[in-house]
């Protein structure tokens, strides 16, 4: 079931990627982490960003709050647009401004972001202060109320306990309470439910759309689980390599999914209203080593119908209308006819 709000064409553009370039300088090579993407984010929308690891999602998102290590690594090219603004031209004041009032983040593990030896109470005080021109006495109710909105029972009492003294989906809840506690308009949850069970996944997932529906938050979802995005993504951008392979509307990827790449991954989906023979497709090989790159279509050497123009050549971008492209030589008109 997808969440179909309305066609990304309707939303506000809230956040504008343009051809952004984050690479990585190491001893074997040129990292190409992110290569030239480009994306928009409306106003309450809800954008997966899917791939296997090493694919560059991360390191987008870590672009787009500017955290990316330097050095080794380096935003050499293209814009972040938030609100009309170039995030990567502003002074550190007002990138300190934007992180956190406007766009929030959940990691993975929430005990990489709380502070194990303070009571969540004194971090939530603190960042929300950081954000809120209001008294502690102020922040502490927020921070109650925010706990209570994200399903901690007793929060007048747990809003003084220390984070070992919650479960690990419990963290998880106190991470998106304080992500949310600063009314970010945009919440980039990376991988925001591997470390947890699946029960407790579905549960932080569920939380995270109802809040965002409620706050009018939009969100950048990043996974490399396409049955995650098919629940609560209205758009999806499908990495391989540093680069977009194919972007869409939700629906519109699962009906016609148009890169081969994008297609294995969706075979690779287990679905309980499909019967199988009890094995999972998988894609044949591994993702390429993106250590210089040859400039022709990484993905040829795993892929089905690769062409030879699919070895030297990396493809254009096709726009099959609807907001739907893809960036895979069987849909350019111009390439030569020379299937194998
Ligand atoms: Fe396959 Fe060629 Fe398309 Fe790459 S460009 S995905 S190798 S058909």
């Amino acid at each position: 079931m997808t969440n179909q709000k309305s066609s990304p064409d309707t939303y506000d553009t809230l956040l504008e990627v343009k051809n952004l370039k984050t690479y990585f300088k190491t001893d074997a090579g040129i990292v190409k982490a992110v290569d030239g993407i480009s994306f928009k984010l409306g106003k309450g929308e809800t954008l997966g960003i899917v791939g296997e690891s090493g694919s560059g999602k991360s390191v987008t998102n870590l672009s787009i709050m500017r955290l990316i290590p330097s050095p080794p690594g380096k935003i050499v090219d293209g814009e972040v647009l938030f609100e009309g603004k170039d995030v990567l031209k502003l002074s550190e004041s007002a990138l300190r401004h934007i992180r956190g009032n406007e766009i929030s983040m959940i990691f993975q593990d929430p005990m990489t972001s709380l502070n194990p030896f303070l009571k969540i109470s004194t971090q939530m005080i603190e960042t929300i202060r950081l954000h809120q021109d209001i008294s502690k006495k102020e922040a502490l109710r927020k921070s109650i109320d925010m706990l209570k909105l994200v399903g901690i029972p007793a929060a007048e009492e747990r809003v003084h306990n220390y984070p070992h003294q919650f479960s690990g989906g419990m963290r998880q809840r106190v991470m998106i309470a304080m992500a949310l506690s600063c009314e970010a308009k945009i919440l980039i949850a990376d991988e925001p439910t591997t470390a947890l069970d699946v029960t407790i996944q579905a549960q932080i997932l569920e939380l995270i759309q109802e809040l965002a529906k409620k706050l009018e938050t939009a969100v950048i979802l990043i996974t490399h689980d396409l049955g995650v995005v098919a629940g609560m993504c209205d758009t999806v951008c499908v990495m391989y390599a540093g680069k977009i392979v194919e972007k869409a509307k939700t629906e519109d990827l699962y009906k016609n999914p148009s890169h081969p790449y994008t297609f294995g991954l969706i075979q690779s989906v287990p679905r309980l209203d499909k019967a199988h023979d009890g094995k999972l497709f998988s894609i044949e090989g591994q993702p390429p080593n993106v250590i210089d790159l040859p400039p022709c279509c990484p993905f040829h050497p795993r892929c089905h119908k690769v062409m030879d123009i699919c070895r030297t050549q990396y493809p254009p971008t096709t726009d099959l209308g609807n907001g739907h492209e893809v960036a895979c030589w069987l849909f350019d008109d111009q390439k030569e006819q020379s299937h194998e």
